[in-house]
């Protein structure tokens, strides 16, 4: 998996060198050499991960870091800090400031990857989660996540064989969270079925594997999305690396730090409420993103994505063409007008169950947007997609639209634009193509079907 990765650092040096490596993993590399380059950069282009130095003269990391975060457009975006070895006071400062992760200077290859891979994964799924919120919420039907993403409150479970070190992990978590603890891998697996935010485990644990114990979390359909947070010691390398190929989110060292302990668990469970909300409105919004909430139609999101494939198979297999009527009802704004928006709406339902049932079963009615339709007719030709527009076009006209429970009859009139794909044709082309028919349509008086070929 490629994903784009900005990197941030003063020191050019640094940036060619970090640059150097990505790229020969077949990275795609963006680089800023200061903090309002990278958020403009950050901001045009959406990288997946930035890279970001956190000794910059003008504009710290930290800085750029809480922006980065404060911004919606951007806050979804993991954000590595680069710090120095000892900098263990600006790796919690980082933290506070909303970074997802660090890595120290100089850069350990191992390390490097082991990270970039994970947020890439990671970064894969928010994606997708938020784009199918994204259209939920642009249809108004699903509340804004904001207010959900506290990261206090959290349900933790501690899976620990270190008496002390546990208990002194769970008093620490009190005070902003409800951790337990379990001491064996068989009561915690039980425990992780129930409601948890985030599992802690010792990787060093003395009478149990915890590296084992992650990977059986990772494995249970029941378990594998919840959020583990490794504690293992910086110098045991290979287990350090292991721990992240497994799937744990976050490592944290020996001997715990307080701070650096509030800090990642407030991450975690932070991310985990933000995907927990997305999944809640996932079957809702996946509804949502493909159906027109007035008539029921297919909107135009779906036809996009439905009519690149059909296009391409047309074009690539040699099989007849794909075609499109665009279809635009005539002065509806003088219905709007005259009678009220509602009524305009009782026009459009109307208007779609007469499409609906006048279109063959393979092909796709689509509400496009406002008072504009289209009819996606995959393997045929343009003389018999003329035909049907002009079937279409007579059932609307030839007999008056009821509305307002039968006190009124109005009669509704269409303009309609034919297209079939051709040889180099591409789903905008034809499209363009319709729409140009259907405004000659108009042109010429409407409640006309124009085709136009090539
Ligand atoms: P023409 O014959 O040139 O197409 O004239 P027109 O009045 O149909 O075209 P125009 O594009 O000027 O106006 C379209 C109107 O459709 C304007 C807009 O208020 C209305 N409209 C768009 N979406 C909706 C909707 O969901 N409900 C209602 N009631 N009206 C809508
Ligand atoms: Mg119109
Ligand atoms: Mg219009």
């Amino acid at each position: 998996m490629s994903a784009r990765i900005l990197v941030v650092d003063d020191i050019e040096a640094n940036v060619r060198l970090l640059e150097a490596k990505l790229s020969a993993e077949y990275y795609e590399v963006l680089t800023a050499p200061d903090g309002p380059t990278a958020l403009a950069l950050a901001a045009a282009e959406k990288p997946d991960i930035i890279l970001l130095d956190v000794m910059m003269p003008g504009m710290d990391g930290f800085t750029v870091c809480r922006r980065l975060k404060d911004d919606p457009e951007t806050r979804h975006i993991p954000v590595v800090l680069l710090t120095a070895l000892d900098g263990r006071a600006d790796r919690v400062a980082g933290l506070e400031a909303g970074a997802d992760d660090f890595l120290t200077k100089p850069m350990d290859d191992v390390m490097l990857f082991a990270r970039v891979r994970s947020l890439t994964r990671l970064k894969s799924v928010i994606d997708e989660l938020r784009e199918r919120e994204a259209s939920g919420r642009r249809m108004g039907v699903i509340a804004g996540v904001a207010s959900r993403l506290g990261g206090t409150g959290g349900r933790i479970l501690i899976v620990d064989d270190h008496e002390r070190q546990a208990q002194r992990v769970c008093s620490e978590l009190a005070i902003e969270h409800r951790p337990v603890v379990e001491s064996t891998p068989e009561n915690a697996m039980l425990a992780a079925r129930g409601p948890v935010d985030l599992i802690i485990v010792n990787a060093a644990a003395k009478s149990f594997d915890g590296l084992r114990f992650a990977a059986q979390i990772r494995s249970d359909e029941a378990t594998r999305s919840l959020p583990i947070l490794a504690i293992v010691d910086f110098d045991e390398r290979a287990r350090l690396v292991k721990a992240l190929e497994i799937g744990v989110n976050d490592v944290l060292p020996r001997p715990i730090d307080p701070q650096e302990l509030a800090a990642r668990v407030k991450t975690q469970i932070r991310r985990k409420r933000y995907t927990d909300y997305l999944r809640e409105n996932l079957d809702q919004s996946l509804e949502l993103a493909v159906t027109d909430q007035l008539t029921g139609l297919h909107n135009r999101r779906y036809m996009e994505s439905q009519l690149d494939a059909l296009v391409r198979r047309a074009v690539l297999g040699g099989s007849d063409p794909v075609a499109l009527l665009v279809i635009d009802i005539d002065h509806f704004k003088k219905v709007n007008d005259s009678f009220g928006h509602g009524v305009g709406d009782e026009v459009l339902r109307e208007f779609a169950v007469r499409l609906a049932s006048n279109v063959r079963a393979i092909d796709l009615p689509v509400r496009f947007g406002g008072e504009e339709f289209v009819v996606v007719m995959p393997e045929t030709e343009l003389a018999h997609a003329h035909r049907i527009a002009e079937r279409i076009r007579l059932h609307v006209a030839g007999s008056p639209f009821r509305v307002m429970d039968g006190e009124e009859l109005l009669t509704v009139t269409i303009s309609i634009g034919v297209a079939a794909s051709l040889a180099d044709d591409t789903p905008v082309k034809l499209v363009r193509r319709a729409d140009e028919a259907m405004y000659e349509a108009k042109a010429h008086g409407r409640n006309r079907v124009i085709a136009k070929a090539a």
